[in-house]
């Protein structure tokens, strides 16, 4: 079968792979979209802090059920939305409730080989049923869920002063539904585009421009209190350290990107509002439902979001030219027939 594999940093090729076979207790299916996110392109750049090559990569998948081990309840041509978490299910983690977190997690695509490729066999906990989604829809949840399960770890009630830093996919994801949840919905980021997008696509209330004004423009949006709860999603220490001051005394700061570095905050800073900070990583299986239904209800502007398209002949090239040209790419999805 043909998968998209990287080598090594900047070499990214089509090739033919051995056929995938269902392994015990998975489910075999046919890749029919991918989506393509930040991680593909750290992968591609040689960037990504825990990759070993060569790798075929991809994790925001949909499919189609192929093969089946005995007693499931998918069906074959069922159209499904992969978790691309694979989990042990015994460590301390999966035994809380929290296999996002696994001590042995294995995510498709970057412990372990992925789904730009046309069939993968998977385990059978790891696939969704995707109900009335497309494959475009159902190859969206998985980049949507972590920013629902940030909002989720947030604990956000309605009218929270809610601020997300950074605009990207990520970011957009958690103001989208922070915004569902009541948030009122600030972003920032240092790309004017990126704002008028976010506030154009009704996924945020207002948007501030990272310059020598924000602070003041935090203080006029927030009565000068700061924000209940800001997010994180930027990927960029200096921006992750200095979220501390947009946090209004009681209130939390969720850090949902990672960076391959330590972080420093201010103890004063901190200490004075009595902040909350949490850590959120990847999504469990409640958040790629809150994101099945959200789609489904249309309260998410897909359309909209998903700028780019390719098929798999074309996404080895396509993908190494988003990497350095992210001009009007919010999410490219890969097509597989
Ligand atoms: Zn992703
Ligand atoms: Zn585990």
């Amino acid at each position: 079968m043909r998968a998209v594999v990287c080598h090594s940093p900047g070499s990214l090729a089509l090739e033919e792979r051995p056929e995938a076979s269902r392994g015990a207790e998975e489910v075999l299916i046919a890749i029919r979209r991918v989506g393509i996110c930040g991680t593909d392109y750290h992968i591609y750049e040689g960037s990504h802090p825990y990759l070993e090559y060569p790798r075929i990569i991809g994790h925001e998948l949909s499919g189609e059920v192929l093969e089946t081990p005995r007693g499931t309840a998918l069906r074959p041509n069922q159209r499904v939305v992969v978790n691309p978490y694979v989990s042990c299910g015994a460590c301390i983690a999966c035994r809380r409730g929290k296999p996002n977190c696994c001590v042995r997690i294995a995510v498709l695509g970057v412990h372990r080989d992925g789904g730009l490729c046309e069939r993968i066999s998977v385990p059978e906990r790891n696939l969704y049923p995707a109900g009335s989604l497309t494959f475009d829809e159902a190859a969206s949840v998985e980049f949507l869920s972590i920013g629902a399960h940030a909002v989720s770890r947030s604990g956000l009630k309605p009218g929270d002063r809610t601020l997300v830093i950074g605009a990207g996919p990520i970011g957009l994801g958690v103001a989208l539904f922070a915004g569902l949840s009541g948030g009122d919905t600030t972003v920032i980021d240092l790309d004017p585009d990126r704002l008028a997008f976010a506030t154009q696509a009704g996924i945020a209330g207002r948007s501030i421009l990272a310059d020598d004004r924000t602070d003041e423009q935090v203080g006029a949006a927030t009565d000068g209190e700061g924000f209940d709860i800001v997010f994180d999603a930027t990927g960029n220490r200096g921006s992750m350290e200095d979220a501390i001051r947009h946090v209004a005394h009681g209130g939390s700061l969720v850090l949902v990107s990672v960076v391959n570095e330590d972080i420093a905050f201010s103890d004063p800073e901190l200490h004075k509002r009595e902040t909350t900070v949490l850590g959120s990583r990847n999504a469990l299986r409640a958040d790629f439902e809150r994101v099945m239904a959200a789609i489904a209800e249309k309260q998410v502007p897909l359309q909209r979001l998903l700028t780019h398209r390719t098929r798999l002949a074309g996404a080895a090239a396509d993908i190494a030219r988003w990497a350095t040209d992210k001009r009007g790419l919010v999410k490219a999805l890969v097509e597989i027939e």
